[in-house]
């Protein structure tokens, strides 16, 4: 990358980052993070996300309601080669959101209906995914009860019927 083209971004930025000797790898994020992989920079007078930056100062403004995508998938990378501005469903469809909403899911500490996660409560799946115990009792009994009530009504029905008919025959 010529010096003019990183004259656009301030030494400071270029001294949270560490580019590879290959500048086809990424470059490393080393400055604070957004605790979700995602550098941050002070940038126009706010905390912004570093690879957005790197991408507007570098490449080009971001249009409107377009998202970076990372196609390094690395988040904390400012590599504007390995950046690609997608729209919001897009970089659903690539893959984003799943942990997203992983990470949103491990946030949560009670499950839909209100029981702990904790650790008699919760089991964890293969997936990484967590399921509440109680839940799983609870769907487990009402299994139980409908089959129950499916299997007893055939029984239950001609006995009530034959005790009306003797009653009624008396
Ligand atoms: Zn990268
Ligand atoms: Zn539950």
């Amino acid at each position: 990358m010529s010096t003019t083209t990183r004259d656009a971004l301030p030494g400071r930025f270029w001294h949270k980052v560490t580019i590879p000797e290959n500048t086809a790898g990424c470059w490393e994020w080393t400055g604070t993070g957004n605790g979700k992989g995602y550098g941050q920079f002070w940038w126009g007078g706010r905390m912004r996300l570093a690879h957005r930056i790197s991408y507007e100062a570098l490449v080009s403004p971001i249009p409107d309601g377009m998202v970076i995508d990372h196609r390094c998938r690395t988040r904390g990378c400012v590599n504007p080669a390995h950046l690609e501005p997608v729209t919001n469903r897009e970089n659903v469809l690539r893959g984003d959101l799943p942990s997203a909403s992983a990470a949103r899911q491990m946030s949560k500490t009670h499950c839909p209906k209100g029981h702990p996660y904790n650790a008699e409560n919760t089991q964890h799946r293969a997936d990484g995914a967590r399921a509440c115990r109680q839940c799983n009792r609870d769907r487990v009994k009402a299994r139980y009860w409908a089959k129950k009530a499916v299997a007893g009504t055939p029984n239950t029905t001609p006995a009530v019927d034959a005790a009306h008919t003797n009653e009624a025959s008396r």
